[in-house]
């Protein structure tokens, strides 16, 4: 578009310039110019033959002979020359009323004549047209490349289609759970008749769910890639815009074209941008937003998956999606994806480390084991950067020291982000857990444990114990309650019985446990001094997330400094039992936490070994 005006700029000066080139012929003057007071000498002096009054020039022949003396000889010579033998001459009119009348008695011949003046018309419009002309491409182009205000009205939908990703499941190392989950997926891309045939459902929505950079949208390529069908892929933020109404005319312009293209995968990235629940926003809603959100949720609803299109979608925040997304036919697979542990950090790296000349002294293993809480971006980006030192340093190959440099670089930029913990916080954070998960193995109705892991969860958690409980529970004992609360002082008890000292890290376990206590004491009566009594406690506003207008309490206060003595009660009583069961259990604690600190994760099965070590008595 823009070549195009510069051409037709260019054709307009062309055909400019070959008009000036030809009236310049047309009214070549072949006469010379004279002034006016002149021109009336030499009527009067009868030198004039005749002439050709125009309507702003007057033109004429004069007669050669006797010039001199009524024009300077110089001028006679150019009137000569310039008529070609004739003397012609050429002069501007001058409003002159009597000349007609003075033309007569000298006896000169005269006409008049109608001037060509059409290209002076054409230029008295042309020439402001032009001008116009590029100025208005001159603003067009400013304000285009300013705010794209002139595509308004298009639907640019930012729709990305690849038809073939490039991107196999060998490139995504590190987490086999997920990828064994989406094998179904590519399996039903690859032939969907098989499936048709049988009457199986395939799921429509696949939500993967994990920390920024642990490879969301590469396995969501991957699928495609494995599958050999396209990939259709949105951000979330490119669905919301300004305009009401551009946002849900994308999403059906993408359900659309993908239709057209089945099988294949539509792959909304950042679904939260998007799918935020509706009414979250306590400053009134974003109309646009839930127009797209009920746009897709429409969509989504309306096709079938036998079509063959599977819609893939990517967060890190599902708590906040709309719950509405998340129903049956919706997005109702969802596959978690983790930081990834030892053994997955040290695979990712090698899946990075084929791109690069690696010296054969550098163990991937090694540099794995230094870079906890590194997620598989910022393991490719280590990789990158330690080539990138490499070469700075003319390296024919990169070496270990490189990437020792590269991961104290990065480290440092993590560690503000706290996904990175230094060796020391790694041993708390493993004592804390292992004391958990021995607590709840040695309690009779806890839930057992599947899986300890030290590897850092978002800002907040830096390890975490898994625990699964045996069946559905809708009912929870005293008994249980009490086992419950020991587990949860069975992190802080670790800490005190090992380094006597304790962290901060236990902060969140502390007011668990006294939540529990409190509930324990305040609304399930299960307080002996206080008996079969419940008590109101503050509530919250659900969605505003904020206390309601405070109520007057309903007891006395002597009543509340008996429930506070219940709940500590209840505590220091937790406190001393757990205390007891980890100091039994030293060995296997010091155990646990050496595994931790060597695997990062635990599993059941090698709990299950460290859990035969004989308690001390
Ligand atoms: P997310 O979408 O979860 O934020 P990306 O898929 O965009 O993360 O990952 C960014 C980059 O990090 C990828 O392009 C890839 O180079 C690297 N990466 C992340 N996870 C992995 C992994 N599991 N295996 C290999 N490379 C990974
Ligand atoms: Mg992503
Ligand atoms: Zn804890």
């Amino acid at each position: 578009m823009e070549k195009k005006q510069r051409f037709s700029l260019w054709y307009f000066m062309a055909t400019f310039l070959i008009l000036l080139i030809i009236e310049s012929f047309l009214s070549s003057p072949h006469s010379e110019t004279i002034s006016y007071s002149d021109f009336k000498r030499l009527v009067k002096a009868g030198k004039v033959v005749d002439l050709t009054i125009g309507e702003r020039t007057i033109t004429g022949r004069l007669k050669p002979e006797g010039l001199e003396g009524l024009l300077p000889q110089e001028k006679i010579e150019e009137i000569r020359k310039a008529g070609k033998g004739e003397h012609r001459f050429f002069t501007l009119r001058v409003d002159d009323p009597s000349l007609a009348q003075e033309l007569e008695a000298a006896n000169v011949r005269f006409s008049g004549r109608v001037e060509n003046t059409w290209f002076s018309t054409l230029l008295s419009w042309i020439l402001p047209a032009l001008i116009f002309f590029a100025l208005w491409a001159f603003f067009i182009k400013r304000m285009g490349a300013a705010s794209g205000v002139m595509e308004l009205g298009k639907n640019k939908a930012k729709v990305y289609m690849e038809k073939q990703t490039g991107v196999t499941f060998d490139d995504v190392a590190g987490i086999d759970e997920a990828k064994e989950e989406l094998m179904e997926v590519v399996t039903f891309l690859r032939s969907p008749e098989r499936y048709r045939r049988l009457g199986g459902k395939i799921p429509k929505g696949v939500l993967l769910v994990g920390p920024p950079g642990t490879g969301k949208t590469l396995l969501a390529k991957a699928v495609a890639g494995e599958a050999e069908v396209p990939f259709f892929s949105m951000s979330g933020s490119d669905f919301v815009e300004m305009f009401v109404g551009v946002g849900a005319a994308r999403v059906r312009d993408l359900f659309a074209q993908a239709q057209k293209k089945a099988p294949c995968i539509i792959f909304i990235d950042e679904l939260d941008a998007l799918g935020k629940a509706r009414g979250l926003n306590p400053m009134g809603g974003h109309d646009e937003r839930e127009q797209t959100l009920n746009q897709l949720l429409v969509e989504m609803d309306g096709f079938d998956t036998n079509t063959g299109v599977i819609i893939m979608a990517a967060t890190n925040r599902p708590e906040i999606l709309d719950p509405a997304l998340l129903r049956p036919g919706r997005f109702d697979r969802h596959v978690a994806i983790d930081r990834p542990d030892l053994q997955g950090r040290e695979k990712i790296l090698r899946v990075h480390a084929r791109q690069i000349r690696l010296a054969p002294a550098v163990d991937l293993s090694a540099i794995a084991a230094r870079t906890p809480g590194f997620v598989g971006a910022d393991l490719a980006n280590l990789v990158n950067e330690a080539a990138l030192l490499a070469a700075r340093k003319g390296k024919e190959a990169v070496e270990m020291t490189d990437f020792d440099e590269a991961i104290d670089r990065l480290v440092a930029g993590l560690e503000k982000k706290t996904r990175v913990m230094n060796l020391k916080e790694k041993e708390i954070v493993a004592y804390h857990e292992a004391g958990h998960a021995l607590v709840a193995e040695s309690r009779p109705h806890a839930d057992r444990v599947t899986k300890v892991s030290i590897i850092p969860r978002g800002v907040a958690a830096l390890g975490y114990t898994q625990q699964q409980p045996t069946e559905d529970r809708y009912l929870l004992t005293k008994a249980e309650l009490l086992d419950r609360l020991d587990v949860l002082l069975g992190g802080r008890v670790a800490e005190e019985l090992v380094f006597e000292d304790i962290s901060t890290g236990a902060q969140n376990d502390l007011q668990r446990a006294t939540d529990l206590a409190r509930h324990m004491v305040m609304q399930y009566g299960m307080s002996e001094h206080l008996g079969l009594v419940t008590f109101e406690e503050p509530r919250t506003a659900a969605f505003l997330n904020m206390p309601m207008s405070p109520r007057p309490r309903e007891y006395s206060e002597q009543t509340a400094q008996t429930i506070d003595a219940e709940i500590r009660k209840l505590l220091t009583d937790a406190h001393a039992r757990v205390k007891e069961t980890l100091t039994s259990k030293r060995q296997a604690l010091e155990a646990l936490a050496k595994l931790l600190l060597e695997r990062e994760v635990v599993d059941r099965a090698m709990l299950k070994q460290v859990l035969a070590i004989p308690t001390a008595t």
